[in-house]
């Protein structure tokens, strides 16, 4: 079968042909029966994320998780059938959601971090966009990070994405004043029309993007949902509310960079009694199911709508997840797997 292989570490943009599409890959259909914690997969749909650009790095200080192993398959989270168990927990037949690899079928040792699906009444792909790590990461990010006040007006960077065009509706059902920024008038149109945010601007069209920010927050902005960091967090530093709230959720500007830029603003966090604080959302799965509980009933209820965009094939799976940081997707970065 097919395999996206990591070529080698990555400096500066990623790019396609830092993996490379394989498909000589063997696998044995069938497990050898005395094992006891197997796992064969059919993978279904590959999840793109900001972070993995962290993974394509050489390891370095801070980081969170593993770096990919050069010559191995990319890894990252999925949704897959099993077609084989020899583990208790999972039998032929279940879906499952969880860490995965990059190919068409993949032998997990390690299955205790597979998540059984139990709601197959939506989308198949959700579990690993709204009702996965996307979903989890605005849920806890919004309500764990920013305490919300009814009426409070609230920013969202990359607010059409995976995370942000959740975190901007979840502020609306809490009653906030929303308005996010994007990259594309494609995507200021979604977030005004199709998520129901107050206004939206393109920061690309923005000679300065200081006055906009004052342009479209007159009175200052109480939350700040930090996704893209850099020049934006600058300038939204000065233009926040006494006792602000800054939740860093991502700065995927500065991936790419070997030199973080730097933010001359932050005095405003003194000046403003504003609390800025970075999380990491796998640090909160305690709440995973308290999550799944509100979200299933507003998705079946329609109080919040979700817009993937997927490509199918492994052999589009680099291109996606390199497009990722020019902002080529629309909503949250699918793969799916067509098996031949
Ligand atoms: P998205 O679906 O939002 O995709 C990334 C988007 O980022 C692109 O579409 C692009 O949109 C925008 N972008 C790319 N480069 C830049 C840039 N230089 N300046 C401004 N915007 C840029 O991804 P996710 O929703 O999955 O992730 C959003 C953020 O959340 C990321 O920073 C990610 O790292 C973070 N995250 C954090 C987690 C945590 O645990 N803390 C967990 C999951 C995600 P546009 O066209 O608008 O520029």
């Amino acid at each position: 079968g097919k395999q996206v292989i990591f070529k080698d570490y990555v400096n500066g943009y990623p790019k396609e042909s830092d993996m490379i599409v394989t498909s000589d890959a063997t696998i044995c259909l069938e497990l050898p029966k005395d094992d006891g914690g197997l796992v064969l997969l059919k993978n279904l749909y590959l999840s793109c994320d900001p972070y993995m650009r962290g993974r394509m790095s050489k390891p370095f200080e801070g980081t969170y998780v593993d770096s990919f192993v050069p010559g191995s398959p990319i890894s990252g989270y999925g949704v897959a059938e099993v077609l084989d168990s020899t583990h208790p927990d999972f039998k032929k037949g279940d879906l499952i959601s969880g860490s995965t690899n990059w190919e068409e079928y993949s032998l997990i040792t390690n299955p205790e971090s597979l998540i059984k699906i139990q709601h197959t009444d939506v989308p198949l792909s959700y579990h690993i966009g709204i009702l996965g790590m996307a979903g989890m990461t605005a849920y806890v990010g919004f309500y764990e990070f920013c305490s919300p006040k009814k009426g409070d007006i609230v920013f969202v960077s990359a607010a059409s994405g995976a995370v942000g065009q959740l975190v901007g509706q979840f502020a609306k059902l809490y009653g906030c004043y929303v308005v996010g920024s994007a990259g594309s008038k494609e995507k200021v149109d979604l977030l005004k029309n199709k998520f129901g945010f107050d206004e939206a601007f393109n920061y690309k069209e923005e000679q300065n993007l200081g006055a906009a920010l004052k342009r479209y927050f007159p009175n200052g902005i109480d939350i700040y949902f930090e996704n893209v960091g850099g020049k934006m967090l600058d300038e939204v530093l000065p233009n926040m509310r006494l006792q602000g709230r800054i939740a860093v959720c991502g700065m995927i500007s500065q991936y790419n960079l070997d030199r973080h830029e730097g933010i001359y603003n932050l005095v405003f966090l003194l000046m403003k009694r504003i609390r800025m604080q970075g999380f990491i959302v796998i640090d909160h799965y305690h709440l995973y199911p308290r999550f799944m509980e509100t979200m299933l009933p507003l998705i079946q209820e329609r109080k919040i709508t979700y817009i993937e965009d997927t490509v199918e094939g492994l052999e589009n799976a680099p291109a996606a997840l390199v497009g990722l940081f020019t902002g080529k997707n629309v909503g949250k970065q699918v793969v799916a797997i067509v098996h031949e």
